[in-house]
């Protein structure tokens, strides 16, 4: 009877996950090739979870369970039948926002927070449009993933070297790290996915935003070219 609970005891560890370790998934080849830009890729590994942080007064409705795990999470998705990315592209970060409504306006992204600051990568590969400072995202990046699919990474503390405007970037390249700068009210990670023609005068921002945890789990199959 002992050893039945062990047994069971792991197997619920392991369709958990461990706090101490959590469970990272290998990234398909098709991350690196769904977009149009060939680069190397980095050594980052998407965690297999995603957590509530436990101080999060604002969730957005996300659904979780008991232990603040995300239900119905993908960590490697496929973005309008064309692109592969990761939707947290940050490890051991938990959400302490999610898309929508927040104070009367869209949140049109997710904020994602580690202790200590964990290094942000690049979601999935890509050309950087733009690695600029502003009032309201701080250091902030936007990546063109082609096909019309961008992301964008706010509130960086500062830019990994290599990045800047017009650089090739692969899957899991380090983009910085996670901070407070422009208007955040901690150190978080503000993480957006956005389509539509970047050639319009507001550039990124005149993209639309989506919930980067609405994209379908990527199963192996893809339509891109
Ligand atoms: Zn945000």
């Amino acid at each position: 009877m002992k050893h039945a609970a062990l047994v069971c005891t792991l197997i619920m560890l392991w369709l958990s996950g461990c706090a101490s370790q959590p469970r990272r998934v290998s990234p398909p080849p098709a991350i690196t090739t769904t977009s149009s830009v060939p680069a190397e890729q980095g050594s980052f590994r998407p965690d297999a979870n995603l957590y509530l942080c436990p101080n999060a007064t604002i969730t957005n409705a996300l659904e979780s369970d008991g232990r603040n795990r995300v239900l119905n999470f993908n960590p490697v998705v496929l973005v309008e039948g064309k692109v592969v990315l990761t939707p947290v592209p940050v490890n051991n970060a938990c959400l302490t926002s999610g898309f929508g409504r927040r104070f009367g306006r869209t949140h049109e992204g997710l904020d994602l927070q580690s202790k200590p600051p964990e290094t942000v990568y690049a979601a999935a590969p890509g050309i950087i449009r733009e690695a600029s400072t502003s009032s309201g995202f701080g250091n902030h990046l936007v990546i063109d993933h082609g096909q019309g699919i961008y992301t964008r990474y706010g509130h960086l503390d500062h830019f990994a070297s290599g990045v800047y405007e017009g650089a090739r970037i692969g899957f899991g390249q380090p983009l910085g790290v996670m901070g407070q700068t422009g208007n955040a009210t901690g150190i978080h990670l503000h993480f957006e996915v956005l389509t539509g023609n970047y050639n319009n005068p507001r550039r990124s921002f005149g993209l639309t935003a989506h919930n980067p945890l609405s994209f379908p789990a990527y199963t192996g199959q893809s339509s891109g070219s």
